[in-house]
């Protein structure tokens, strides 16, 4: 299956990111994926449910970010959005162009660790008295 080695290999560099960080768990991890890419969401999160298992990712969230295609229109002597994936026209001029600039991504955008809870004690400590002043 596509998405699960796709997904293998986040959940490897993710746990070597965050190996540096003792007791720290993932609590969410941000990729950005080009409509290009040709992976599907859905997929993506089901391998992520079975490959983050017993890791430090299990239980975490990954958030998808689909990029639009862009293309440069050299007539238009620009970068533009296209519309879809299905036709590599400029929507402004209408010429057809595969000067790709955007739409193949498939990358971390960014992780995020929650530390040790000791870390928190001082927070939880001050909420549990909301109403004394
Ligand atoms: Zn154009």
């Amino acid at each position: 299956m596509h998405e699960l080695s796709i997904v293998s290999s986040i959940v490897d560099t993710v746990t070597e990111s965050v190996a540096a960080y003792p007791g720290a768990r993932v609590k969410e991890v941000r990729l950005r994926v080009g409509a290009l890419s040709s992976v599907i969401e859905e997929s993506l999160q089901f391998c992520y449910g079975i490959a983050t298992e017993d890791t430090p990712l299990a239980g975490s969230a990954l958030v998808v970010h689909i990029l639009p295609v862009i293309v440069h229109c050299a007539p238009c002597g620009q970068d533009v959005e296209l519309e879809g994936v299905q036709s590599f026209r400029c929507p402004k001029c209408n010429e057809p162009s595969y000067d790709l600039r955007q739409g193949k991504e498939l990358e971390i955008e960014s992780i995020e660790i929650e530390e040790d809870e000791n870390d928190h004690t001082d927070c939880g400590a001050a909420s549990r008295h909301p109403e004394e002043k």
